[in-house]
């Protein structure tokens, strides 16, 4: 079932970017709900879903509203244009085509006005309808940045994959689609989550998606593993027990038990980090930084090696607080307004030291990613 309204705001700033990982600033969603209805979606844990913030009796009308409820925003294409007019050009997440665009085109009209505004995008993408709005992708990408992830947890169109994506678009028209964005000079790549434990961390699946993306022209694979928190983890639970019921006990088994998940992680991202160097294709979206101010883009670079690091640390279990050291340095250069380079320059390591949140140990590992730089400015 459908419903339009009019709703009271559409963009969200984020404090911090999406560092290491899509890299957004900002989000924008023109619907609520999804109707592909993946049963592993995270955004049904309560965290997240945006039906339980309407206030909308009828949600309890289904059994499950997050798929079978799509409410279409019909100011959202205005409400972007105002909310954007003012903000400071960064990038901007428009998430996935429902099928109900084919009627209102809220999401291409929200493009005409990131367009317009020459704001960045990203799109987390599962279905190719996206392709009916090439035209506009293309003048994005001509203007600003455009980069599309294709969301695929497997390079196989079965009965398995149709369990756990009971209605999306086929994998193959997914990569089609991919090969087609890369053929017009597109971003695009996988972003392969959730990895199911157990059904698709095989090295042969692994290996098959990382294969396919790279003959299809992506140039990146962003893994992540499955998350089960809340009422997220209740609803998979009841696709798992269709797909193998013997499953459910060590799926329990491995969730009740950091230690045992931390190690699966490291393992399955490490097969995945393997196929990556196989095939020449980065284990990351590389951070757009082309529409910030020239004299920022510099320490942007420089935030993102941090960024990542605090990534591979987390997906390696080893997070804690090495890896919040690298994310607090990331953001403490994303917050500057002058070139760390310049800092330095000036004031030396004592300079870089006065930055909020920056320590030694973080300016010295700032000033070596700096060296590595070609244009680095020596010291006066
Ligand atoms: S397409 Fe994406 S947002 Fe929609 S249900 Fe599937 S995983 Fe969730």
């Amino acid at each position: 079932m459908y419903k339009i309204y009019k709703t009271k705001t559409i963009l969200n700033t984020h404090k911090h970017c999406d560092g290491g990982w899509f890299w957004d600033k900002y989000s924008a969603f023109p619907y609520v709900g999804c109707e592909w209805g993946c049963e592993y979606c995270y955004w049904r844990d309560e965290k997240y879903n945006p039906h339980k913030a309407s206030r909308d009796k009828k949600v309890s009308e289904f059994d499950d509203a997050f798929s079978q409820y799509i409410k279409a925003k019909e100011n959202a294409p205005e409400l972007l244009k105002k909310a954007l007019k003012n903000k400071p050009i960064d990038l901007i997440y428009l998430d996935n085509y429902q099928p109900i665009d084919s009627q209102y085109q809220y999401t291409r009209k929200m493009l005409e006005v990131c367009f317009g505004l020459g704001f960045p995008v990203f799109i987390n993408e599962k279905s190719p309808m996206l392709l009916r709005d090439i035209d506009v992708l293309k003048k994005i990408n001509k203007k600003s940045y455009l980069n599309v992830g294709w969301s695929i947890i497997t390079n196989e169109d079965n009965k398995i994959r149709k369990i756990f994506e009971p209605k999306a678009p086929l994998v193959q028209t997914r990569f089609e689609a991919m090969k087609k964005l890369s053929k017009d000079k597109i971003l695009t790549g996988t972003v392969f989550m959730p990895i199911l434990p157990f059904i698709y961390d095989d090295e042969k699946n692994i290996e098959a998606v990382i294969k396919k993306t790279k003959e299809c022209g992506g140039q990146y694979v962003l893994d992540a593993g499955l998350t089960l928190w809340g009422y997220c983890g209740e609803y998979f639970y009841k696709a798992l027990e269709k797909y193998d019921s013997d499953l459910v006990p060590k799926y329990k088994n491995l969730y009740s038990n950091p230690k045992l998940l931390a190690e699966y992680t490291i393992e399955i991202h490490n097969r995945v980090l393997k196929y990556c160097q196989k095939y020449n294709l980065t284990p990351y979206i590389p951070r757009p930084v082309s529409f910030y101010p020239k004299e920022l883009q510099n320490n942007k670079k420089t935030a993102e090696k941090f960024y990542l690091e605090a990534r591979e640390l987390q997906m390696s279990g080893q997070g804690g607080y090495k890896e919040w050291a690298y994310r607090k340095g990331a953001w403490a250069l994303d917050d500057l307004n002058e070139d760390v380079q310049k800092i330095y320059q000036n004031k030396g390591l004592s300079g870089i030291m006065q930055i909020e949140g920056i320590g030694k140990s973080l300016a010295d590992k700032i000033l070596k990613v700096e060296k590595n730089n070609n244009n680095f400015i020596k010291r006066r």
